[in-house]
């Protein structure tokens, strides 16, 4: 089939959730896609941060065929194997003490709630259930986490929401502090927010809020299912804040673009789960496991935690550097390969003049270009796509010094 064929069963067939653009990608490999008419793409999406390593990595590949054959599921009524390496792999590797699996970004932060309840009701008292989270947060789209996200846009049409969420500014202690009272449990947030419009938090704004948690006896949450693993140039966005989470969620790019989700905690927080208080049937399965050790070994044995901080350094400087040429450009921002430019001008015209040069970009809320590169791009491949988005600032805004 190619792209209109694909597309016209897709729009009779397939729930119109998603407004998608007009094309369908086939096959991947590395930093690069095709789509079902044969055109190349360089791909700053990866899947919205989920194929770090570029598309097929081959470790996972192998693991997923290796595993595929073996053993594909297996209730967590039994130990499974490839699920205490990649929780052994976890936990070695942060400041986290015991990992629960699922299926998703949204199915780990609905942990993350449940066990942050879970935990003040025994710790803070019974009615202490209250989870402060961040104007312009995403943390998914089941109805807790989306009454967590904090943008109303989401909220619309679903009302009642869950009771328990508090929404402050992000990167104000002040408002933060305010907001706390004796039904706070937790506070809940991205160290770098993703889709809200790519806002990093600030380093003192993050230890002082760990300050307050501590002072306070709320749990601090954070949600890397967008930043961590590498994405930020620091194998998880909170080491560069030198501010250790009690709970922490990880989705998207942990297995290499199978699906899964992870909550890890703190011994003191993860001992509020005991059996029977949470679980998943296809959570930590064989296969989705397998190819999250793969996964995780690769990005810690290839550099490519490395490669984002040098590498986004300098893409966010060559963006810098557009943005001087552009005055519609107002702002770079974000950390490591998780960088967005806010764009006063048309940003949807923007990222589809950079797919008819053969560039992979999106945008959000109209007004953000946001850029998630594989880990594994090489410089080459960034000067290519900043030329392409050069000539697509060109076209689009009709302008630019040189
Ligand atoms: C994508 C995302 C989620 C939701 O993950 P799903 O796998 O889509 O449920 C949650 N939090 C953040 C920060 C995300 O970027």
């Amino acid at each position: 089939m190619d792209n209109a064929a694909l597309i016209a069963l897709g729009e009779k067939y397939v729930m119109r959730t998603y407004g998608r653009y007009p094309l369908a990608l086939v096959r991947g490999e590395g930093a690069r896609v095709w789509d079902a008419d044969g055109r190349e793409y360089l791909d700053f999406v990866s899947g919205l941060a989920v194929n770090s390593l570029g598309h097929c990595h081959p470790r996972v590949v192998a693991a997923v065929r290796e595993q595929v054959g073996k053993l594909i599921h297996c209730s967590n009524l039994y130990w499974i194997e490839p699920q205490v390496e990649l929780a052994q792999l976890l936990v070695e590797n942060s400041a986290l003490d015991k990992v629960f699996f699922c299926n998703s970004g949204a199915e780990a932060n609905e942990a993350a709630i449940k066990l942050a309840r879970k935990y003040a009701k025994e710790h803070r008292g019974p009615e202490s259930y209250e989870i402060i989270t961040m104007r312009r947060s995403f943390h998914g789209r089941t109805l807790a986490t989306l009454t967590a996200t904090g943008q109303e846009k989401f909220h619309r049409g679903f009302a009642p929401l869950p009771a328990g969420f508090k929404y402050v500014p992000f990167n104000d202690l002040a408002s933060l502090r305010a907001a706390v009272g004796p039904r706070t449990c937790a506070v809940m947030l991205e160290p770098v927010q993703g889709e809200g419009g790519v806002y990093a938090a600030n380093k003192d704004y993050l230890q002082a809020v760990r300050a307050l948690c501590d002072d306070e006896g709320l749990l601090l949450i954070f949600d890397e299912v967008q930043c961590g693993l590498g994405r930020t140039g620091y194998l998880f966005a909170y080491q560069y804040y030198g501010v250790e989470p009690d709970i922490m969620t990880l989705a998207k790019a942990l297995a290499g673009g199978v699906p899964i989700g992870a909550m890890l905690a703190k011994e003191k927080a993860a001992a509020a789960f005991g059996p029977g208080d949470h679980a998943s049937t296809f959570g930590g399965n064989p296969l989705a496991t397998a190819a999250g050790v793969a996964a995780f070994k690769a990005l810690l044995e290839e550099g490519l935690v490395e490669n984002a901080r040098v590498l986004g350094e300098y893409f966010y400087q060559e963006l810098e550097r557009l943005a001087r040429e552009f005055p519609q450009l107002t702002d770079v921002r974000g950390r490591g390969f998780l960088l967005g430019i806010e764009i006063d001008g048309p940003a949807d015209a923007v990222v589809a003049a950079c797919q008819e040069r053969g560039l992979l970009i999106n945008s959000l809320h109209g007004h953000v270009l946001r850029f998630l590169p594989p880990l594994t791009i090489s410089k080459d491949e960034i000067d290519q796509a900043i030329a392409i988005l050069k000539e697509a600032l060109q076209e689009v805004l009709g302008q630019g010094a040189n």
